[in-house]
C-alpha cells in the first residue's frame, strides 16, 4: 500500500513565530506506528506544506491519503481530497478541526471517506489493517467516523497510552529544512539547531477549570511519556541531527511538578550541553521550579500572559493576575532565564482601558528586561474553544454557523470582537498594531498561536 500523510498549507492567513520550524510530531507518530507494524507492506510518504508543497499530480500514486486539518488549512484539505478522490484514492481526515466538526464535515462533503477524531495512532493502524486485507469491518475502529449508507457512525473514543507508543521517527522528513527556517527567521541566533519533542499531553488547568476561554486544545487529562524514552529521543536528536536546543511543545511543561523534577534529575551527562525552550503557566513559576529550570538549562519559557488587566483575566478563566505575572517574570529574570510573553487582545469585557493596561504591561516587561520577543494576537474563537461554544449558544449568528464545516476565521474574529468585548474590532487592530510596532527593543509577532 502507498500511503501519503499530508499537512496541507493554510488557506486562511495566520503565521506564527515558529511556523515551519516544528516537525509534525502527530503525523510522524502515526507513520512510525504504521511502519513498525506493517513493515514493507506499506510505503509511507510524509509531506508537510509548512516546508514544501505537495505535487498534486502525484496523488494518483497513493492508495490512501491522510490529511491533517486545522481550521486554517481545512479549505486546502477539501481541495486536495477532491483531487485524491478523482484519482480513486481513499481519503481520511484527522486533526483538531476534524475532531470537533466531524459530523458537519461528513454531512457537507463527500470527498472524505473517513474521519479520525483526536489521537490517530490506533485508529490509523486498524484502518490500514482493514484496507490491506480488503475488509470493511470499520465498526470496531476507535475514534473513527464514517458514513454507513445514509447514517453517520461515530465509533467509541480511545486514548493513546503514551507509555506504549513509539518515539516518532524523523526518517520521514528532512529535519534540516526545519532548522533552515529557524535560521532564516532568527539570523542573530547563530549556531542554534532546534529540535522539537513532546513530553506530555494535556493541561492540568483545563482539567481543573474547563480551560482558558480561547483555548482550542482538545486533550483531556494530563499524560506524560516515560522519562527514559524522552531522554533517548533527545540523545538521538543530538547525535544524529546535531540538535542543541530542545523545544518541548507540551501544553504545559510544569503540569506535573514531581515529573518535571524527576525528568531534570535524570538527565544523562551527554545532554548537559543542550538548552530547552518550554511552556508554562505563570502560576507554576516559583523559586523551586525556576531553580529546576536552571538546572535543566532552560533558556526560554513561553508564558501565556494574555492581558495586563485583572478583570479581563478573570473573565477569561485564566487563573492569574497582573501581580502573579510580575512575580513570575521577576523570578525568571533573577535566574537569568528568558521568557516569551504572549498576549491575546479581545478577551471578554475588553475595553480601551483594559487595552491600555495591556499596552502598559508590555512596556513594563520590555523595561524590566529578560525578554527579547513577544507575541500579540487578536482572539480567534476557534472550534473546540469555550469562546466558539459561546457564539454557538448565545447568538443568532451561532445558529447559522452551527452546521457549517468551513469556518471563516477572520469573520469569526471580527464577530467576537464586536459582540463579546466592550470595544470593537477596529480598536483591537489599533492596539495590536501599537503593540507590534512600538515596544522598544523587542521582536514582536502579531499572530502568535499557542
Ligand atoms: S491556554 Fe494553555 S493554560 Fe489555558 S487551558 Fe489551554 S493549554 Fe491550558
Amino acid at each position: 500500500m502507498n500511503l501519503l500523510l499530508c499537512n496541507p498549507k493554510n488557506a486562511q492567513g495566520t503565521t506564527h513565530s515558529r511556523k515551519g520550524m516544528y516537525v509534525p510530531l502527530g503525523i510522524l507518530s502515526i507513520a512510525t506506528e504504521l511502519k513498525n507494524t506493517y513493515q514493507d507492506k506499506i510505503n509511507i510518504t510524509v509531506i508537510d506544506e509548512d516546508i514544501e508543497l505537495a505535487n498534486l499530480n502525484e496523488f494518483g500514486q497513493y492508495d490512501l491519503i491522510g490529511f491533517y486539518s486545522t481550521t486554517y488549512n481545512y479549505p486546502t484539505c477539501i481541495y486536495y481530497a477532491k483531487i485524491a478522490k478523482e484519482y480513486g484514492s481513499k481519503t481520511v481526515l484527522g486533526g483538531p478541526h476534524a475532531s470537533v466538526l466531524a459530523k458537519n464535515i461528513l454531512l457537507n462533503q463527500s470527498c472524505f471517506d473517513f474521519i479520525i477524531r483526536y489521537e490517530g495512532e490506533k485508529p490509523f493502524l486498524d484502518l490500514v489493517g482493514q484496507l490491506l486485507n480488503n475488509k470493511k469491518n470499520y465498526d470496531h475502529i476507535p475514534n473513527l467516523v464514517f458514513n454507513n449508507q445514509s447514517t453517520i457512525v461515530f465509533n467509541d473514543l480511545h486514548t493513546t497510552d503514551l507509555k506504549k507508543v513509539n518515539t516518532p521517527s524523523r526518517e520521514f522528513i528532512n529535519i534540516e529544512k526545519y532548522i533552515k527556517n529557524f535560521e532564516k527567521l532568527y539570523p542573530d541566533k547563530i549556531g542554534i539547531r532546534p529540535g522539537s519533542i513532546y513530553s506530555s499531553k494535556g493541561c492540568s488547568w483545563r482539567d481543573k477549570s474547563g480551560g482558558c476561554i480561547f483555548c482550542a486544545r482538545l486533550e483531556q487529562g494530563v499524560r506524560c511519556r516515560t522519562i527514559e524514552t524522552i531522554w533517548d529521543e533527545i540523545k538521538e536528536l543530538k547525535n544524529r541531527y546535531s540538535v542543541n536546543s530542545i523545544w518541548d511543545i507540551s501544553d504545559d511543561n510544569l503540569n506535573n511538578l514531581e515529573w518535571f523534577f524527576k525528568f531534570t534529575k535524570s538527565r544523562p551527562k551527554e545532554c548537559n550541553d543542550l538548552s530547552f525552550f518550554i511552556y508554562s503557566r505563570v502560576n507554576f513559576i516559583s523559586e523551586q521550579t525556576v531553580q529546576c529550570m536552571k538546572e535543566l538549562n532552560v533558556e526560554e519559557v513561553f508564558l501565556g500572559i494574555e492581558s495586563g488587566d485583572n478583570e479581563v483575566l478573570k473573565n477569561s478563566y485564566k487563573g492569574q493576575t497582573v501581580a502573579t505575572i510580575l512575580k513570575a517574570v521577576e523570578l525568571l529574570k533573577k535566574y537569568n532565564i528568558k521568557y516569551f510573553p504572549s498576549f491575546v487582545l479581545g478577551l471578554p469585557g475588553e475595553s480601551v482601558s483594559s487595552l491600555e493596561n495591556t499596552y502598559s504591561l508590555c512596556n513594563k516587561l520590555a523595561d524590566l528586561g529578560g525578554v527579547d520577543r513577544l507575541g500579540c494576537t487578536i482572539l480567534q474563537p476557534m472550534p473546540g474553544s469555550l469562546a466558539y461554544q459561546k457564539i454557538l449558544d448565545e447568538t443568532d449568528f451561532g445558529k447559522k454557523i452551527a452546521s457549517l464545516d468551513h469556518i471563516d476565521v477572520l469573520h469569526l474574529e471580527k464577530f467576537w470582537a464586536d459582540n463579546f468585548t466592550n470595544s470593537n474590532y477596529d480598536t483591537l487592530l489599533k492596539y495590536r498594531n501599537k503593540i507590534t510596532t512600538s515596544i522598544k527593543g523587542l521582536k514582536v509577532f502579531g499572530n502568535e498561536e499557542e
